[in-house]
């Protein structure tokens, strides 16, 4: 693979808490390239700027070396756009392989095996896990996820700016209703098997946590919306019902209307 270009993101003013301008004001949203450092070259970084993007997001990982970040982040600056760090926090191989009992679970509904119809349903006193989802909603999994962000934060190259951070809501389908968007139930109507952390604020705790380890640089976490027509953008509103996306309690009450 050449670079992996695995996603644009539009991080609006606002969201960088950069001006505390009250009220909708029509910002010019910044688009970041969210790449890996090694296989950046210079012309791609200029090849983004020609395509209008003012900013790089590169993602932290144990993986790459402080060098290819020092590189990355020359051309970077070189070219004049600024730098951002994005770190993968729930999905995360090792951590699920050495504590299986932090995954995400697939919750109740069973929507789920229709993606995965060779995988035998859980028998019981068993919980099905989505690997490698190890969401921050375990108290365990808080603290792994802030010591890791804190390790990987010394790795982070010079001049950067802000700091994204990806998945701090539940695994995907996460009340087991197939949609990969669901996201926000932990353990729904299923055993916990890691001690779960009480409150609807703990991704807002975390990211308190992170801004304590970040200094002056902004944190910015990255929210997956489920499948409601109030969550998609205007322009995807119309064609959208929301029984297409949502799962087996949307289905179930529109049968029983
Ligand atoms: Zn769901």
């Amino acid at each position: 693979m050449l670079v992996t270009l695995a996603a644009m993101l539009v991080v609006t003013m606002d969201a960088l808490q950069l001006t505390a301008a009250p009220g909708p004001a029509k910002v010019a949203p910044l688009e970041i390239v969210l790449v890996e450092a090694a296989p950046a070259t210079s012309e791609m970084v200029l090849q983004w700027k020609r395509e209008g993007f003012k900013a790089v997001a590169v993602v932290l990982d144990e993986q790459t070396g402080k060098s290819a970040y020092g590189q990355l982040a020359r051309r970077i600056s070189d070219a004049g756009l600024d730098l951002y760090c994005w770190i993968e926090v729930a999905r995360n191989p090792k951590l699920a392989a050495s504590h299986p009992r932090w995954m995400a679970a697939l919750g109740m509904h069973e929507d789920w095996q229709k993606n995965f119809p060779n995988f035998p349903e859980p028998g019981i006193g068993e919980v099905a896990k989505a690997f490698p989802w190890v969401p921050i909603g375990y108290r365990e999994a808080f603290e792994a996820h802030l010591a890791r962000i804190e390790q990987l934060l010394q790795r982070a190259p010079p001049g950067w700016c802000g700091l994204l951070l990806n998945d701090l809501q539940a695994g995907p389908s996460s009340c087991g209703c197939g949609n990969l968007q669901c996201r926000w139930a932990i353990d729904y109507s299923v055993r916990p098997t890691a001690t779960k952390l009480d409150g609807d604020d703990v991704a807002a705790r975390f990211v308190a946590e992170v801004r304590k380890r970040a200094g002056d640089k902004a944190v910015i976490p990255v929210w997956t919306t489920e499948c409601a027509e109030v969550d998609l953008p205007p322009d995807k509103h119309q064609e959208m019902p929301r029984q297409r996306l949502r799962g087996s309690w949307q289905r179930r009450r529109a049968r029983e209307r």
